[in-house]
């Protein structure tokens, strides 16, 4: 399933063939990818509107509209677990599984989606449909000590609060497990007995993992995943612990251990992730 770095590949590579190109139609086939609105809703709200600007907000890629250069509200486009983005152009054939297509001045945006859980729709005010979400890891408004202190006021088990938007928004179960690996933070830690060093570094962690991922494109562990231009992400050649159950942990070759935790596998190595009951001094 896309996390940030996939999402935010995405966005990246779609937003040049976008900016500034107007919506001259759209075409749905399944009507259920636009989340609630109408094809009639959607057409009303789009056509005719200039793309202003594409980027990312958690695990949602955003295309800012606009009219005479007065903001129109956004698209927003989840890719839960095979959505795609991918920009084309005109007379190129249709891709499969393409549920909805947007017609532009110049070429065409399709949504792909295989198994149709994710959501191409359109909201008129970004900052309430986005409220939800709580801070960026990178470029926000977090520094290593605010996460630290926000982490430690909850009473959850760590995995968890990482993997809850409203907390921190972006992570996913791939990235989370890697990142709690690389700060040896036990999967199941109660989140206010973590140290204060311990939360400030992995604050880091997650910058880290998260910034390679992107700089590979994401990962690519299964048949869905790719990029806009048809590419797999690099980064799965990376995982230290995702996906790596009974193979030997690269820092003491303890073979590492899948449980299920929060109804998620979550991958962990049992000696350098030990879990301590008792506050953690360092
Ligand atoms: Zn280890």
């Amino acid at each position: 399933m896309p996390e940030l770095p996939e999402v935010e590949t995405t966005a990246r590579l779609i937003r040049p063939g976008l900016v500034g190109r107007t919506v001259r139609g759209l075409e749905v086939n399944w009507v259920r990818s636009l989340g609630g609105r109408s094809v009639a809703e959607m057409e009303a709200a789009l056509v005719g509107c200039r793309i202003a600007r594409v980027g990312r907000r958690a695990k949602y890629v955003v295309i800012e509209l606009e009219r005479r250069g007065r903001p129109q509200g956004v698209v927003l486009v989840h890719l839960r677990m095979t959505g795609r983005l991918v920009v084309a152009g005109a007379r190129e054939p249709v891709p499969e599984y393409a549920k909805v297509t947007l017609d532009l001045d110049r070429g065409r945006l399709y949504f792909l989606d295989v198994r149709k859980f994710g959501r191409f729709t359109y909201h008129p005010d970004a900052a309430e449909a986005l409220a939800h979400l709580g801070p960026e890891p990178l470029d926000g408004p977090w520094s290593p000590r605010d996460f630290a202190r926000a982490l430690r006021a909850r009473k959850r088990a760590i995995k968890p609060l990482l993997l809850d938007q409203s907390f921190l928004a972006g992570l996913g179960n791939i990235y989370v497990d890697e990142s709690l690996f690389a700060a040896r933070i036990h999967p199941a830690q109660p989140s206010d007995r973590v140290s204060l060093p311990k939360a400030q570094a992995l604050f880091g962690e997650i910058q880290r993992v998260l910034a390679a991922a992107i700089e590979r494109e994401g990962s690519s562990f299964d048949s869905f995943y790719r990029t806009p231009e048809g590419k797999p992400g690099a980064y799965q050649h990376l995982f230290q612990v995702y996906g790596r159950a009974g193979q030997p942990c690269s820092r003491c070759q303890t073979p590492i251990r899948r449980i299920v935790l929060g109804q998620r596998g979550t991958h962990f190595c049992p000696r350098c992730q030990v879990l301590s009951r008792r506050a953690q001094r360092t």
